[in-house]
């Protein structure tokens, strides 16, 4: 398919972890519909090796397809598939990485998870979801450390332990949502200082998709809201890294018949399952309307 000429630049992200289900389809809906006229791309997030499967990833073109979407570039667009596989670009996370071990934005976290959950302080209940994770209580920060123990962490391998970004505590960080209108959470109170690389020597999912985002010149970044406080992250680290922040529009989440957001276990919701008992993906597309 070929790009049009608007400047807009969106991308659908999944990972293959697991089969599409319907709420993957709605918001990924929303994004090809903010990208008509502009440049629609897939990405393939499958830097998350024990969970991702190739099979996921067959799966996912085959239902997007059915489902009726198109992209541009990326897997299965016609073009070079390489560049938008999450597993072929390691080299362009680990700069990354070394750009913010080099700033002083990060530093080794030797907490084991025990250490991390008895330690932890519930995040702030304020409008940003009551965060996604206990804030981590900042142990291994360097200005906890002594000096020796600092400059010895300081010298440490990449791989071996996970590294942390240090939030700017008690800033406040401010977005316009285009779905959802002004934002804003408080660094250290809605959430703490995050993993950026981790054990296994691979960027988190943070890393990952703020440089990703950034080289594949994304202008507005559509997802689930169930990624709003992790916005407050990559605008960080956009700024760590001197990149500039897409615009983001988060998509109300789908929930169950009882109110629990679809996840990938909703297995008679996955698009495979819709489409074995005969459902249409027009016929689906008008129940959200
Ligand atoms: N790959 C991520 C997921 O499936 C989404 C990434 C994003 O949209 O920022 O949850």
């Amino acid at each position: 398919m070929a790009p049009t000429s608007s400047g807009y630049r969106g991308r659908l992200a999944p990972s293959p972890t697991g089969y599409l289900h319907l709420g993957h389809a709605r918001t990924f809906w929303t994004a090809q519909q903010r990208a008509a006229g502009g440049t629609l791309l897939l990405r393939n997030e499958d830097l998350d090796q024990a969970r991702c499967r190739p099979e996921y990833v067959a799966a996912m073109l085959e239902d997007l397809r059915w489902f009726g979407f198109a992209w541009h570039e990326g897997p299965d667009c016609g073009g070079p598939r390489a560049p938008y596989d999450q597993s072929a670009r390691l080299g362009l996370y680990q700069s990354a990485f070394e750009q913010l071990r080099h700033a002083g934005c990060v530093y080794p976290c030797t907490c084991s998870r025990r250490d991390i959950a008895e330690a932890a302080a519930a995040p702030h209940e304020s409008g940003v979801g009551g965060g996604d994770e206990p804030l981590y209580a900042g142990r291994c920060r360097p200005e906890r450390l002594d000096p020796a123990e600092r400059a010895r962490r300081a010298a440490l391998p990449r791989a071996g332990h996970p590294w942390r970004f240090r939030v700017p505590d008690g800033r406040r960080l401010d977005f316009f949502d285009t779905a959802r209108g002004a934002q804003s959470a408080v660094a250290g109170a809605d959430f703490g200082d995050f993993v950026v690389w981790r054990r296994e020597d691979l960027p988190s999912y943070q890393l990952a998709v703020v440089v990703d985002d950034a080289a594949m010149g994304i202008t507005e970044v559509v997802r689930g809201a169930d990624l709003l406080v992790s916005t407050y992250r990559q605008l960080l680290l956009y700024e760590a890294l001197g990149l500039v922040a897409p615009a983001f529009h988060h998509c109300p989440l789908l929930l169950d018949a009882e109110g629990r957001r679809l996840a990938k276990r909703h297995d008679s919701l996955s698009l495979r399952a819709l489409r074995a008992a005969g459902r249409s993906p027009e016929a689906l597309r008008a129940e959200w309307v």
